[in-house]
C-alpha cells in the first residue's frame, strides 16, 4: 500500500472513498481476500455519532462472516421496551418487534443495538488484524476513468494532492457523495424540508436506563414521533430524537436547547442533561441513484441511497452493498470475467428500492401519528428474506425445488464434525471460497470430487455416514439442515456472501434403478457447477 503522495502515481487495485460502515465491511472483506486496495476518509477523526445504531439479523451475520460477530455481541445489547409518560406517569409500555427466540436457521432473530461509532472503531480494529489502516484526512477531490483504469486525484491533510491509479474506484462517501456527483448520476427522490429532526448523543441524570423512554406532545399515544430518550447498549448515553415543528427555530444545538426541549416534553427538571457529546440537525432525504456502476466505478451505502432513519434501514442497507460488491471485485482481481461486476446493480438496486419503500411507509407512518407506528415487527426489516432470485447468477435448476431457493439466503443449521464437536453450517461459511453443499451420499461424493482451491465442498449426511475424501464432513445430528433446505438429493452452490447461486438435483438411484441414467444426471449436475464456477471464479 502506497503513502508517498510527493506527485508520482501510485497503483491499487481497488480504491474506497469513505470509512463509514460501507467503506470499512468493504475493505475487511478485500483484506480478507489479498486483494490490494486503499481506503481513504475525508475526516480527520473516525465518526463520533450512534446515529445507525440498530443491526438487523443480517448484518448481524454478515458481521459474523467477518469475523466481529462476538465483538458485536459484547459490546451491544437488545433493545428495550418502549415506555411513554405523561405528567410524569407511564401512560404506556410496549416494543418495537417482540423478541423471538433464536431458532436452529436463524441465529440472530432480533435487532440488535449498537452504536455507529461503535460499529466503526469494531471495523476498523478488524481491519487492522488484517493488516490495514484507513488513511483520515484524505479526500478524493476527482477522478476520471479510461478503458484501463481510474486515476483519482486525492488531497491529505497538508494539502498536498496524490495521483492513484486504480483498477476500480467505489464511492463509499455518503448521501452527500463527491463521487456520484463527479459521475452526474441522477439522484431521484426527495429531501423534506418541513421534516426536521434532531438527533443528539447525551448523558443525563434522573433517568434509568431499562427504558426506551418516549414523552408525546399531545394526547394522541405514543406513535406521534414523542420525544424519545434511548440508552445506547454498552455505553453510559443516550440518544435523544425530537422530529421538529414545521416553523420551529432552531438555534445552535446546545445543552441549554436540549435540556429545554426536554423540559417542555418532560416537564421541567425531571430529567437532567449533563452533556452533549454528538449533534446533528437533519432533514428527511429520500433518494436513490439512478445506476449504481459507471464503467470502474461503483456507489455503494448511502451515495446510492439515502433513507429515512424510521425502519433503521440505511446502515443495514449500506453494508449489505459493501458485503455484495466485496467478494465480486475480489474475484475479477483473481480472473473471474469481468462480466460478474455487472451483476452488483442488477441485485442491488432492486433491494435498495424495495428497502427505500419500506422505510418511507414507517417514516410516513410516524409523521401522520398513526397508533401503531413504533412496530418493526414487518420481516422485511430484518433483511433476511431479501434476496436475488431473479439475478442471473442465480441458477435453480432442481425439478422440484425446496423452500430455500437459487437467490435466497442460505440458512444455518447446527451440526457436527466428523470428530463429534458441535459445528454450525454458518461456521463452514466463513471463508472466502464458495461452498458446494452436497446434500446426501451421492451429491457429497460428487462435491467432494468437484472440490478444488477455489470451491470448498461439504458434505451434509447423516450421522455416521462416510465422508468423501475431499470434502468437509456435517453430520445432520438432528436433521436441521434437512428441514431448513429441503434439498433432496441435490447440490447447493453458496456464494461467497451466503445466498445460493446455484441448486442442481444430483442422481437417485431410488427413481428408475438404472445406474445410468443417475451417472448422466450426476455428469449433467458436474458441469453446471463447473460453468458456474467458470462465471464466479474464471476457473471451473
Ligand atoms: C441524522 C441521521 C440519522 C440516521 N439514523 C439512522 C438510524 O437510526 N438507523 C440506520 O440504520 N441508519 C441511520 N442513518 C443512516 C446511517 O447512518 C447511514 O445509512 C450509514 O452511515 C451509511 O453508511 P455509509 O458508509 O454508506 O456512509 P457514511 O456513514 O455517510 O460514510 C461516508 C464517509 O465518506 C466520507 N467522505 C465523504 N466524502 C469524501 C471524499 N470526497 N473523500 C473521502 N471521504 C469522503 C465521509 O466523511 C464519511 O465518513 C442515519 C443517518 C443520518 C444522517
Amino acid at each position: 500500500m502506497s503513502t508517498d503522495h510527493s506527485g508520482t502515481v501510485g497503483s491499487t487495485g481497488v480504491l474506497i472513498v469513505g470509512a463509514g460502515p460501507a467503506g470499512l465491511v468493504l475493505a475487511v472483506e478485500l483484506a480478507r481476500r489479498g486483494v490490494r486496495y486503499r481506503l481513504v476518509e475525508r475526516d480527520a477523526l473516525p465518526f463520533a455519532g450512534a446515529r445507525g445504531k440498530g443491526l438487523q439479523p443480517r448484518t448481524q451475520e454478515l458481521f459474523e462472516q467477518l469475523g466481529v460477530g462476538e465483538r458485536v455481541r459484547a459490546h451491544g445489547g437488545p433493545y428495550p421496551a418502549i415506555r411513554a409518560y405523561q405528567g410524569g406517569q407511564v401512560v404506556w409500555e410496549g416494543r418495537m418487534d417482540e423478541p423471538r427466540e433464536p431458532t436452529p436457521d436463524v441465529p440472530y432473530p432480533n435487532a440488535w443495538m449498537l452504536p455507529q461509532w461503535r460499529t466503526g472503531e469494531i471495523l476498523r480494529e478488524r481491519l487492522a488484524e488484517l493488516g490495514g489502516t484507513v488513511g483520515f484526512g484524505t479526500a478524493l477531490v476527482s477522478f476520471s476513468q479510461d478503458a484501463g483504469a481510474v486515476t483519482a486525484v486525492l488531497r491529505h491533510p497538508d494539502g498536498t494532492e496524490e495521483r492513484l491509479r486504480a483498477d476500480y474506484l467505489v464511492g463509499a462517501d455518503g448521501g452527500r457523495s463527491t463521487v456520484r456527483r463527479a459521475l452526474g448520476t441522477g439522484f431521484a427522490g426527495e429531501t423534506r424540508e418541513e421534516q426536521r429532526m434532531v438527533l443528539a448523543d447525551v448523558r443525563a441524570e434522573g433517568v434509568d436506563r431499562e427504558y426506551w423512554h418516549t414523552w408525546p406532545n399531545s394526547e394522541s399515544g405514543p406513535s406521534a414521533f414523542p420525544l424519545a430518550l434511548c440508552p445506547l447498549a454498552g455505553t453510559d448515553t443516550f440518544q435523544l430524537f425530537q422530529p421538529l415543528a414545521t416553523d420551529a427555530e432552531v438555534p445552535e444545538i446546545t445543552l441549554p436547547y436540549l435540556q429545554q426541549m426536554l423540559d417542555h416534553a418532560a416537564g421541567p427538571g425531571r430529567v437532567r442533561l449533563t452533556e452533549v457529546i454528538w449533534s446533528s440537525l437533519f432533514r428527511a432525504n429520500i433518494r436513490m441513484a439512478e445506476r449504481f456502476r459507471e464503467g470502474r466505478v461503483f456507489l455503494v451505502g448511502d451515495a446510492a441511497h439515502v433513507h429515512s432513519p424510521a425502519g433503521g434501514q440505511g446502515l443495514n442497507t449500506s453494508v449489505q452493498d459493501a458485503w455484495n460488491l466485496g467478494w465480486k471485485l475480489a474475484a475479477v482481481a483473481s480472473g473471474a470475467p469481468a462480466a460478474l461486476l455487472d451483476s452488483y446493480q442488477d441485485e442491488r438496486l432492486p433491494v435498495a428500492a424495495r428497502v427505500l419503500g419500506i422505510s418511507t411507509a414507517l417514516h410516513d407512518k410516524g409523521f401522520a401519528g398513526e397508533e401503531d407506528a413504533h412496530r418493526r415487527d414487518d420481516p422485511e426489516l430484518h433483511q433476511l428474506n431479501l434476496g436475488y432470485r431473479d439475478s442471473a447468477l442465480s441458477r435453480e435448476l432442481r425439478a422440484a425445488p425446496g423452500p430455500v431457493r437459487a437467490g435466497d439466503r442460505a440458512p444455518d443449521a447446527p451440526g457436527t464434525a466428523p470428530d463429534g464437536t458441535p459445528v454450525r453450517l454458518f461456521e463452514l461459511f466463513t471463508g472466502v471460497q464458495p461452498v458446494l453443499l452436497g446434500f446426501g451420499p451421492r451429491a457429497a461424493r460428487l462435491a467432494a470430487e468437484l472440490a478444488g482451491p477455489r470451491l470448498r465442498a461439504v458434505a451434509v449426511l447423516d450421522p455416521g455416514q462416510p465422508v468423501p475424501a475431499g470434502a468437509s464432513g456435517f453430520a445432520d445430528t438432528d436433521g436441521h439442515a434437512a428441514r431448513a433446505y429441503q434439498a433432496g438429493d441435490a447440490l447447493l452452490l453458496v456464494r461467497p456472501d451466503g445466498y445460493l447461486g446455484l441448486a442442481t438435483d444430483t442422481g437417485d438411484t431410488g427413481d428408475t434403478g438404472d445406474v445410468d441414467d443417475v451417472d448422466d444426471v450426476d455428469d449433467k449436475a458436474a458441469d453446471q457447477v463447473r460453468d458456474y464456477l467458470g462465471t464466479i471464479t474464471g476457473q471451473s
